[in-house]
């Protein structure tokens, strides 16, 4: 039997830019087909009916024609615009790195449900919750799950001894925790307090709503994000830029508070 010409799909937007006068090339998440990048013709025309639910970071069912090279969105009805996440710039930071990370982590007609759920539960979160640090670093830590680089967090990731609740120490190149003997051959140690390490046990096996109920002070977070992020970059082997926006955005409030105190 021939392979059907057209197919639905729920997708989220991840990113799209203009191909000619009106098409745009639109790279799209979807449960049962991974990434995949497709047209949306005429899309840039005032007044068309794709326009907006191709728009990223927005969660659409959509109509696909299969196509020579990509396919092409025929129709789009928008399930979730997520104006919560469009109408803050901190929080619209956080989903566009979530969305970056999915983009270049992934490749194209790989299917991974749980990471499609991962990514949509995300969102949702980041348009409910105050605690956005926490989603985003639930984030992270699952996300390497779903892509096979759980990192090794209860024993040594070198010699397999059981971690004492000590300084230990994290290897992006071994991906996991090291001993302090270990650790003495690594180049570029990074230390991992115990209360960072509890945290990142106690989330890596447990669903979101025990993850929230975890209180992190401020120090500890930024460890957190320190570590996670280290290995995201090492992992990734290049720069994400939704990173270093995350980054200013987070400076500036720093400056703003300082400012008025
Ligand atoms: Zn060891």
């Amino acid at each position: 039997m021939a392979a059907p010409h057209t197919y639905q799909t729920r997708a989220i937007v991840i990113k799209q830019s203009k191909i000619g006068e009106a098409d745009r090339i639109v790279t799209i998440y979807t449960p049962g087909l991974g990434k995949l990048t497709a047209i949306a013709k005429g899309a840039c025309r005032p007044g068309s009916k794709l326009g907006g639910n191709v728009a990223p970071l927005t969660y659409s069912s959509m109509m696909l024609a299969k196509g020579r090279n990509l396919d092409i969105i025929t129709q789009g009805q928008t399930i979730d615009a997520f104006p919560a996440l469009k109408n803050d710039l901190w929080h619209m930071a956080c989903a566009l790195y979530t969305l970056e990370l999915v983009d270049s982590s992934t490749l194209e007609n790989s299917e991974n449900g749980p990471l499609f759920d991962l990514l949509l539960n995300t969102l949702r979160r980041l348009c409910q919750s105050e605690n956005d640090r926490t989603v985003v670093r639930y984030f992270e830590l699952h996300l390497l799950q779903h892509l096979g680089y759980r990192p090794q967090l209860r024993r040594c990731a070198n010699c397999d001894s059981p971690l004492n609740p000590v300084i230990n120490f994290f290897s992006y190149g071994q991906g996991g925790i090291l001993c302090p003997h270990c650790n003495r051959r690594e180049t570029t140690p990074r230390p991992l307090s115990v209360d960072a390490l509890k945290v990142l046990r106690l989330w890596q096996g447990c669903d979101y709503a025990t993850a929230s109920r975890v209180k992190i002070g401020s120090k500890l977070s930024l460890e957190l994000k320190q570590v996670m992020q280290g290995y995201i970059r090492h992992l990734l082997q290049g720069e994400v830029k939704s990173m270093t926006w995350l980054e200013e955005l987070e400076k500036k409030s720093v400056d703003n508070s300082c400012g008025t105190d």
